[in-house]
């Protein structure tokens, strides 16, 4: 069963990366699975396509999970839910609140595949919430060899921390357990022109006024442009809106994170309650997401450098700045997940949303990675960078133990390719 795509070159989300193959096999089945990565020598599986750099990419085939996109299961008493490895959060949100529950945090779109966004370490914002993948307590896959593995949280330790992050190196992740709680309601409250000052000064009480904090900047006349805060509605945790917030204007209007693009994508603000999975992300299903042409890229901080880390980069403004079309601010609390750039350690990103310029973006990617190294700055597994497989290493201090895991599961590399063999196996 291969499915050409329809004459046109298969390319990623952006647009930015042309796929190296065009042979693309769809699985519907965990038997169709098995017996495709059985036949294949070299694949790699194709989530949603929505990362800028060629971590999903293959010279050999792909395979596509897209049909299997069902609920497999829930349950109320565990609190979690099985889906199949081809949904997308826009398909399990809406069913999950019908049901009476929520995750804990989405991504700033729910366009891209659960397992996709899981085994990138895909993040939203809120200092006391992991990454995405935190929410996951139980993985099948399948191996190189074609044997299926059921990995827990509860039951593997090391093996199933060392697993969820696993950037496609693995094997094929057929079903997803994702940790679910009781349905909740979320206000989303704009504020405008945040002076710099008050960031650096009141950074850690900025941060903690709401569930999920972000901060988009353009680097501008030493100023945030836009502070969206997201609170849960219950009882004691609820943000109370004052006309100002540290400096910055409530905003009267619904706003784009790029305020000269119109809010129509963007999820309902101005305090209107509504259910968790149409207020964390700052896009909305059916729409496209964020400036639509664009490239990103996305470091990692450890949480207590953040101010020094963002005055950093704010030195390079007039750099940074004809390229930029937004930058955003958010933080992470820590997890255990061995290829997490949270591992351990609460963290800070600072991502940029460029314009779609890859010669003049490639070469300010090097001059942000010097100017934030004394930070310990760690890319973004599925954003565009330039750190050294040498300085990935050091970054990822669980890097060899993640590669001896993955010769256990693919000792001939079934599922390597480019990106993973310069970036974590170093060949
Ligand atoms: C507009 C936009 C906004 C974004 N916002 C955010 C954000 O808010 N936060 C953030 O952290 N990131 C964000 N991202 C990045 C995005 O979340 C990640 O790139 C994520 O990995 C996308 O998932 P995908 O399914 O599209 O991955 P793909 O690019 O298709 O694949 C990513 C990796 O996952 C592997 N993979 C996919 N499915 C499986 C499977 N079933 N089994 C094994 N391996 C698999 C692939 O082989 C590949 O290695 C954004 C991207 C875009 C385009």
């Amino acid at each position: 069963m291969l499915a050409s795509v329809g004459g046109e070159r298969l390319k990623n989300w952006a647009g930015n990366l042309e796929y190296s193959t065009e042979r693309v096999y769809t699985s519907a089945s965990l038997e169709q699975v098995k017996a495709y990565v059985k036949k294949e020598n070299r694949l790699k599986v194709l989530g949603t396509r929505h990362c800028f750099n060629n971590i999903a990419d293959s010279k050999d085939g792909f395979l596509s999970l897209k049909a299997m996109d069902k609920v497999i299961s829930i349950d109320p008493a565990k609190r979690t839910v099985t889906v199949g490895a081809g949904i997308t959060y826009g398909q399990l949100c809406p069913y999950l609140d019908g049901k009476g529950f929520a995750l804990h945090n989405l991504a700033s779109l729910p366009h891209i595949s659960v397992a996709g966004a899981c085994s990138t370490a895909t993040h939203g914002s809120g200092e006391k919430n992991g990454n995405l993948a935190t929410a996951v307590s139980g993985l099948e896959m399948v191996t190189a060899s074609s044997d299926i593995v059921n990995l827990s949280r509860e039951r593997d330790g090391d093996k199933f921390a060392g697993s969820v992050v696993g950037l496609g190196a693995l094997g094929v992740i057929t079903t997803v357990t994702l940790d679910i709680q009781p349905t909740y309601t979320i206000r989303q409250y704009v504020y405008e022109n945040l002076p710099l000052s008050e960031l650096k000064d009141h950074f850690d009480a900025i941060e903690s006024s709401g569930y999920s904090v972000s901060l988009f900047t353009d680097w501008q006349k030493q100023r945030v442009n836009e502070v969206w805060i997201k609170s849960r509605v219950e009882e004691g945790q609820a943000f109370h809106p004052t006309p100002e917030f540290f400096g910055a204007k409530l905003a009267t209007r619904n706003l784009h994170p790029i305020s000269t693009l119109s809010a129509d994508n963007c999820t309902e603000q101005m305090g209107v309650p509504g259910p968790w999975y149409e207020r964390l992300p700052h896009f909305r299903m059916g729409f496209t997401p964020s400036a639509g042409k664009e490239l990103q890229s996305e470091y990692f901080v450890p949480r207590q450098h953040a101010v020094e880390a963002i005055l950093a980069v704010e030195h390079l403004r007039d750099q940074v700045s004809p390229s930029l079309l937004i930058t955003e601010i958010r933080t992470i609390a820590a997890d255990n997940l061995w290829m997490s750039p949270c591992y351990e350690q609460d963290s800070v990103t600072i991502h940029f949303t460029w314009k779609p310029d890859w010669p003049a973006v490639s070469k300010l990617l090097p001059v942000i990675e010097k100017e934030l190294a004394p930070f310990h700055a760690c890319p973004h597994w599925g954003k565009l960078f330039t750190t050294s497989p040498a300085e990935l290493r050091s970054l990822h201090k669980r890097m060899p133990d993640f590669v001896e895991l993955s010769r256990k599961f693919d000792p001939q590399g079934k599922f390597r390719n480019q990106y993973l063999n310069q970036n974590i196996f170093g060949s």
